[in-house]
């Protein structure tokens, strides 16, 4: 019977790793078990060098009181000349994974954490006595488990018309988050992008660094990308009023933010002087209230709670100035491909032809989470995408409570918490974890 088991290989994992560690849990007792390198996952596993945090150097914190530890680190191991900008340095994503791996090895100077290279199908059993059945036909026992499964990986959100032939697959990215695709475009091809967020900037990053010269065709409902982070910080706090309800909240964060651009360091710190009190705020909310505010501002949230870094939004604007991209409004019904062309078909008529197409239309389900609900150890979170949680991350059951032994942090908690997404607000629940298990 193992102590304790993190399903998941991902930042998440790592920072409970590193937080249990640091409360002076031995590494024998923690059992990791995910199929990559611990620390990187999807986010920071990545192979392509411009793929950069969105974030400056000052903000990935794992330890609250050591908050330039990765600042810190970067300064002496990593050599990367494009990194500082007016707003900050912005590393690249890959440096970050190198970095949570490194303190990880860092922090188990006593002794190996165990990490079993498998991935969990399916959570058995009872309180205290957990069951995790691994893809590789064993079953492992653990007394307490924490759930870190992350960002499961895009998939086509339409059909797809597959074409028969490896060299007609090779049109399709579905999965762009490592990077690796990016090196077999031609130059000169025309490339669709499905999605117009982070992903899309990544890609149109990717593509930029490569000297792309062929047009990019990017499909959305809306015709914006994230803005650029600009120079801020937090100067004032709201005077958030009682009582709100999600009218009065948008009221109240629309009365807050100035009238200057959203790229401007001005409506940036007012912009971050919000975000602080908002999963407070997101957790006093009914469930209809919730479903009321995320149909409101959830799309205007996506866009501006991280923005882009600037080396990203600069790529960007290169191949705009140069009119090497298109927008075309709408979403995707179905996906044609042949051996040698693709073709979105949109829901409102239009079709897009290309070379390539590159999904970037964000996180699937987990396929993990959706088993839980399904054999009923778990319930649904109110946006209905996880598993629900209670403030103290324990996994809330089909009874009305919550398990006493069933943890799960990073952003599947969204749903139930609030904005957790970024390494920061996950490293946080990481530290809080290991307290309220171990404190
Ligand atoms: C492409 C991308 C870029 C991002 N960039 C930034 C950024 O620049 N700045 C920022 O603050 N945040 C960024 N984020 C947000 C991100 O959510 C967090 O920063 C953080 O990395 C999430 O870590 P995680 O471990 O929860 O998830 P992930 O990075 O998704 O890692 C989860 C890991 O768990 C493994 N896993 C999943 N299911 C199972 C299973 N059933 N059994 C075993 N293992 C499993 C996966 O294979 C994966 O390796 C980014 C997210 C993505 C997806």
């Amino acid at each position: 019977m193992k102590d304790i088991a993190i399903i998941g290989d991902g930042f998440a994992a790592a920072a409970m790793v590193a937080h249990l560690l640091r409360r002076g849990i031995a590494p024998s007792s923690i059992t990791v078990i995910g199929p990559r390198e611990l620390g990187k996952g999807n986010a920071y596993g990545c192979d392509s060098p411009f793929f950069r945090l969105n974030i400056r150097e000052d903000l990935p914190i794992i330890f609250s009181d050591d908050p330039l530890h990765f600042a810190r680190w970067a300064q002496e191991h990593v050599s990367d000349s494009q990194a500082r900008t007016d707003a900050g340095y912005f590393y690249r994503r890959q440096d970050f994974g190198r970095y949570v791996s490194s303190l990880i090895n860092h922090e188990s100077q006593a002794g190996q954490v165990e990490q079993i290279k498998a991935r969990v199908l399916g959570i058995g059993g009872v309180d205290g006595s957990w069951n995790l059945e691994l893809d590789n036909r064993s079953v492992i026992s653990a007394n307490q488990v924490v759930i870190a499964t992350g960002n499961p990986p895009p998939i086509w959100p339409c059909e797809v018309s597959q074409p028969n032939s490896p060299a007609g697959a090779s049109h399709l990215i579905e999965n762009p988050w490592t990077g690796s695709a990016f090196r077999e475009i031609d130059s000169q091809e025309n490339i669709i992008l499905l999605g117009g967020g982070l992903t899309a900037l990544d890609a149109i990053n990717a593509l930029a660094g490569r000297n792309h010269l062929g047009m990019i065709y990017v499909i959305s409902p809306r015709a914006a990308f994230p803005p650029a982070q600009a120079k801020w910080q937090r100067k004032v706090q709201p005077n958030w009023p009682q009582n709100l309800t999600p009218a009065k909240l948008i009221r109240f964060m629309r009365n807050h933010l100035p009238s200057a651009p959203t790229a401007s360091s001005e409506w940036q710190c007012a912009w971050e002087e919000l975000r602080p009190n908002i999963n407070t705020i997101w957790q006093q909310f009914s469930l209809q209230q919730k479903h009321s505010l995320f149909k409101r501002l959830g799309w205007l949230w996506n866009l501006y709670r991280f923005r882009a870094s600037p080396q990203t939004i600069a790529a960007y604007e290169q191949l705009r100035a140069r009119n090497q991209i298109e927008f075309v409004l709408g979403r995707a019904k179905e996906i044609q491909c042949s051996e040698t062309k693709v073709k979105a078909l949109l829901s409102n008529g239009l079709d897009v032809q290309g070379d390539r197409i590159i999904n970037c239309t964000g996180v699937a389900t987990d396929p993990l989470l959706k088993s839980l609900i399904k054999n009923q150890l778990a319930i649904a979170d109110p946006l209905g995408n996880a598993i629900a949680v209670d403030k103290t991350l324990q996994v809330q059951n089909v009874s009305g409570g919550q398990w006493n032994t069933l943890w799960m942090i990073g952003p599947a908690t969204m749903g139930s918490l609030g904005d957790v997404i970024a390494a920061s607000a996950i490293a946080k629940q990481a530290e809080q974890l290991a307290v309220h298990i171990f404190g």
